[in-house]
């Protein structure tokens, strides 16, 4: 493939060594190489027009802009121009928005793209074949390609559920190429991210983190087109849990080492919380930051924690659909909790291996459970569940400035969802519909930085049975080199 001028621009950041092996073999030179020329997407990016969503149910998720019973948006080169009842711009195109929720993306903070690959191997009822034994061990056999291809597959899975912006948690960079891999597959498949360069499986605790791995692949990729960012995730902090085996533990003075060295980078931290909560020490040892640091999974942390969280800026995700299937004595989903004291929260997906990226299904387990526990003492609203999809999980990420609510100036992340399925309707109220009833198979159309990656419910650029092929043909090289099942 002869990438177009877009496509060539988008990749200089990536040139690496593998880069310059294409370009040994291309003629190109190694600062034009792609990271991946040959298996990257079929098609460049589409490009970023002029159009207008019009006659949509608007759901702005901006209090400072009304929602519309009916109404228009207007998008010119990736950024929101206008939000209105009616809207005249005679060059745009027009998306037809009638029976339509307009709405911006869904923000996911917390997914391990690179297991998406594992499906054929867990088992949700069965302890050996568990998430968590299954990754380690053929994370253990991962290579840059495969992760690519795992990442590739969840990134088209997020935009298939209306996930404009995805956290990619990838606590298995087995090496700075791998790490490049993981961040091409974001490119490629054109979502907003942040990648959280992690750890490799089975590493030992006492082995510090490669930042000089992390530090070349910043340099090579950052800022780019403003599209990635980029963070670390940690392992564990000073207990074991569940998967803390897995996925290592560390003491407070191993993770001072590695925190360090990422906020010496300026690299925003993400690590799990299960188990016994870290908070306290971490606070006693100086490490909660200040607005740099977000949690996963809150399930057990006391009034004077989070206070601490509040005082830092911390942020916490939660991953109700995995979440929901824990153990009681681990702890329970405390959303009410946070929302009341002022912490900042957020939706995630975790990961799809024996579960599905659904973030309605999410929403609705989130209500389900706050309403049996403490629905009397604390109320929640449906639209404050669709604000925690949306502008909560920009404002976790410290993208708020750039997305999360349909506010022009913003960038246009935008999905339509369709009310007219036999699902959804008849609709009353668009909040109501999105949390009680909606599923992924209702989103219609969804726009990244201004490109409509996906419309009537189809890929508009991505290959999608190559996505397919590919994810088959990784999980079958995965299990012989693994000599699965053995
Ligand atoms: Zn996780």
């Amino acid at each position: 493939m002869v990438p177009s001028p877009i496509s060539r621009r988008t990749v200089l950041r990536g040139a690496t060594a593998l880069g310059a092996l294409v370009a040994a073999s291309s003629g190109l030179s190694a600062q034009q190489a792609p990271v991946r020329s040959v298996k990257g997407p079929a098609a460049p990016l589409p490009p970023r027009g002029e159009f207008i969503i019009r006659d949509a149910t608007i759901l702005t998720m901006d209090p400072k802009i009304a929602d519309l019973a009916t109404g228009s948006v207007h998008v010119r080169n990736g950024a929101i121009v206008a939000v209105a009842a009616a809207i005249d711009a005679p060059k745009a195109q027009i998306i037809d928005g009638r029976g339509m929720i307009c709405m911006p993306g869904i923000i996911d903070t917390h997914w391990h793209l690179w297991t998406s690959l594992f499906r054929p191997f867990v088992r949700a009822d069965v302890n050996e074949l568990g998430y968590f034994p299954v990754s380690n061990r053929l994370g253990q056999q991962m290579t840059p390609e495969d992760s690519y291809r795992a990442v590739i597959l969840g990134v088209a899975e997020a935009l298939s559920a209306g996930c404009t912006t995805v956290h990619n948690w990838a606590h298995n960079v087995r090496s700075p190429e791998h790490g490049d891999a993981e961040l091409a597959a974001m490119r490629d498949a054109g979502v907003r991210g942040r990648f959280a360069y992690g750890p490799a499986q089975g590493m030992a605790d006492d082995e510090p983190m490669d930042f000089a791995g992390i530090a070349r692949v910043q340099k090579d990729w950052m800022p780019g087109d403003g599209m990635l960012t980029m963070g670390i995730c940690s392992r564990n902090v000073g207990a074991m849990s569940i998967g803390g085996a897995a996925r290592g533990v560390l003491t407070i003075d191993q993770t001072k080492r590695d925190w360090d060295a990422a906020r010496k980078l300026g690299l925003p931290i993400t690590v799990h919380t299960s188990g016994p909560s870290p908070i306290t020490q971490l606070g006693q040892a100086g490490l909660l930051g200040n607005n740099d640091l977000q949690l996963v999974h809150p399930l057990l942390t006391t009034p004077e924690e989070r206070a601490l969280l509040v005082k830092h800026g911390v942020s916490y995700s939660t991953a109700p659909t995995g979440e929901a299937r824990r153990p009681s004595k681990v702890g329970v989903i405390q959303l009410g909790e946070l929302i009341k004291d002022g912490v900042k929260v957020s939706l995630s997906t975790d990961h799809t291996t024996n579960y599905n990226c659904d973030p309605f299904v999410a929403m609705r387990i989130l209500f389900a459970l706050h309403q049996n526990r403490i629905g009397d003492a604390i109320p929640l609203t449906v639209k404050r569940l669709v604000q925690l999809a949306t502008i909560d999980g920009a404002v976790d990420l410290g993208i708020a400035a750039k997305t999360g609510s349909l506010t022009p100036g913003k960038r246009a992340d935008i999905i339509l969802v369709r009310t007219t399925d036999i699902n959804m309707t008849p609709v009353g109220d668009p909040y109501e519909a999105l949390v009680s009833l909606a599923q992924p198979s209702n989103i219609d159309t969804v726009i990244v930085d201004g490109r409509v990656l996906r419309q009537g419910g189809r890929f508009t650029m991505l290959d999608h049975a190559k996505v397919v092929k590919d994810a088959q043909e990784a999980a079958a090289g995965l299990r012989a080199r693994a000599k699965w099942p053995a």
